[in-house]
């Protein structure tokens, strides 16, 4: 067998030679460890190798071994509720074997080989298929039906094809193709720096439901969108991120963990398999897929982790699934290719940064999207992308924070003065946006209410104008505002406390759905609206701001979602007190 020779370690990064005919990210063992690499440069005969394990011990004179084969992933049932490394290692199966500490040249395959699945076929025997079609089923999880599709490769009649209990790497059905038989396993593998193919990519077209008010209402994503959040210490990020994969309306989630510290992913690897799903009463695992970078991996395997990651969700996607895929966070991952970009001595960009930088971020978010599965059916699926960022002193005018600005279409702009002050979720609204507002406004005109566009923009307008008015006020106090800026200041409040405020962990606030959204809102704005004609007829300031209806309001996110018609009578009751002050002063 061919094998190369070490010339050279540096930390992650090993040169070697003679190792003609290896490709670029071709993977490789590295010594007689076999520890696991992947060639990233190639200049004449030297082969940079970038290791995802511990180098030590390893030195000029060691062995290389080739594998013929680009870094990839396997794909096939035993992926969800798993916890893999970087390079999808099952962290959970060889902490079992080996305890915490993964033994270097550990190899144990990301999915069971001995695990039997029952295989459901969806097709008969004659029938012609194309890539993508699904030739079968396997319940996975108690929530996920994974779909067991034709390799993106192949196509032709059907020969074979029936109900087992089988392995992953069992024939469960039999192709004939242009070139001879094909047999099909549940197993597939896929190069994880290669998006996996789709009939067509569309254009976004509907909210990706995340409950969370601030977010739907006024930042909302799309499904097969990108959005971008800075992670702050202590600005409740982890709050955020749980909401996230608990009450997003995907199917199917995936968590990508570049954590900093090593406690900082151990909480990650606690928490989610604690997590409930709300929507099943089953633990959120039974649809999530995780990948963690563990403190004791070098930071190599973090550059490979977040394409491990969305290899994953695509395969998902392809289901026909409605996939969330998050990266926390980004700003680790891009560290990595700064330590590697250094060690291969390259021209270094803004900040040490590679110059790559910013197409490896645009390459990575650009494997979101709504598409049109491939196959031959009209099969749609979407992988909405969601990546933090956490730039050093919280800069988000950093190379990793621009060069994702640039490619997401929304940024959630978590603040951590708005956390110190217990605004929660402390998304800032003066600085966050999101670029589907378009999208979504007419997708909520036609399927939540008329007014939906209309409604959030004024309320957006109270509350730019409010952060206006409150410059105003640090100069000049609060007496010298006019009653009509009074009253404006009063109603963003509102805004803020009765509508932006949410509560993770109240049962019924923690989730709203777009119709509760849009009635909650449209109270504050109608009040607005009578309250500012009740003022120009007389009535006195200090009297509109104390009716009882207000209450109503404020009590508005604890109605429970199958009763919020009972907001509607709010209406009446706000007109019939402003004007029963009107006519107490005429
Ligand atoms: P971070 O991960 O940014 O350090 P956390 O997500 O752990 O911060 O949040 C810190 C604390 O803030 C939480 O323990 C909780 O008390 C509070 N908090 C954050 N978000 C919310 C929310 N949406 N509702 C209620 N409390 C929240």
């Amino acid at each position: 067998m061919k094998q190369g020779t070490v010339i050279r370690v540096s930390g992650p990064l090993v040169v070697a030679t003679g190792l003609a005919g290896t490709r670029m990210y071709e993977m490789v063992r590295v010594g007689e460890l076999r520890l696991f690499g992947e060639v990233i440069e190639i200049r004449g005969d030297e082969y940079s190798i970038q290791v995802y394990e511990e180098t030590e011990g390893v030195g000029p004179g060691h062995p290389v071994f080739p594998t013929g084969d680009p870094l990839s992933v396997e794909l096939g049932p035993g992926l969800i509720a798993a916890i893999y490394d970087g390079v999808q290692r099952p962290l959970d199966v060889l902490s079992a074997r080996h305890g915490d500490y993964i033994v270097r040249g550990a190899e144990e395959p990301a999915l069971d080989r001995a695990k039997k699945w029952h295989f459901v076929p969806k097709v008969e025997v004659g029938a012609e298929v194309a890539a993508g079609d699904v030739l079968g089923v396997v319940q996975e999880s108690a929530v996920v039906e994974h779909r067991i599709m034709v390799p993106p490769d192949i196509g032709g009649k059907v020969a074979e094809i029936r109900e087992v209990e089988a392995t992953v790497e069992e024939v469960v059905a039999r192709i004939e193709t242009a070139d001879g038989v094909k047999e099909i396993t549940m197993l597939q593998r896929w190069p994880v720096r290669q998006g996996r193919p789709v009939a067509r990519k569309l254009a976004p077209d509907t909210p990706l439901v995340t409950g969370q008010r601030v977010l739907d209402t006024f930042f909302p994503i799309t499904k097969g969108g990108t959005a971008c959040v800075p992670g702050p210490f202590g600005s409740g990020k982890t709050v955020v991120q749980h909401q996230l994969a608990k009450w997003a309306d995907a199917q199917i989630i995936v968590y990508v963990g570049c954590g900093e510290r090593g406690n900082e992913m151990t909480d990650v690897l606690l928490e989610f398999p604690e997590l409930e799903d709300p929507n099943t009463g089953e633990p959120l695992m039974d649809r999530t897929v995780l990948v963690a970078n563990t403190s004791n991996m070098p930071v190599a395997a973090r550059e490979a982790s977040v394409f491990t990651g969305i290899t994953m969700a695509e395969y998902f996607r392809d289901m026909g699934y409605d996939v969330a895929l998050m990266a926390d966070s980004t700003s680790r991952w891009a560290e990595a290719m700064r330590e590697m970009s250094g060690r291969l001595e390259e021209m270094p960009g803004e900040e040490g940064y590679p110059a790559y930088l910013a197409s490896r971020i645009a390459a990575f978010y650009e494997r979101s999207g709504r598409v049109r599965c491939l196959c031959s059916e009209e099969r749609l699926g979407s992988l909405s992308v969601i990546g933090a960022v956490s730039p050093p002193g919280g800069d988000i005018s950093d190379a990793v924070a621009q060069s994702t600005l640039r490619v997401v279409k929304v940024f959630w702009g978590l603040d951590a003065d708005l956390a110190y002050s217990r605004h929660f979720p402390a998304i800032n609204w003066l600085t966050s946006y999101s670029l589907y507002l378009d999208t979504v406004d007419s997708y909520c005109s036609d399927n939540i209410d008329e007014n939906w566009s209309k409604v959030r923009g004024e309320a957006m307008a109270i509350l730019q104008r409010e952060s206006e008015l409150q410059e105003l006020v640090r100069l000049v106090g609060m007496d010298t505002l006019a009653p009509d800026d009074r009253l404006l200041m009063h109603v963003a409040r509102m805004i803020r406390e009765d509508f932006l405020h949410q509560n993770a962990f109240d049962n019924i606030d923690t989730y709203t759905s777009l119709p509760k959204q849009h009635k909650m809102l449209a109270l504050i704005i109608d009040y607005y609206r009578k309250a500012q004609q009740a003022m120009e007829a007389g009535a006195p300031l200090g009297e509109i701001t104390a009716i009882a209806a207000l209450e109503g309001i404020g009590r508005a996110k604890m109605v429970p979602e199958d009763e919020i018609g009972k907001l509607d009578e709010l209406h009446k009751q706000i007109e019939d007190e402003l004007d029963a002050l009107v006519k107490a002063e005429v």
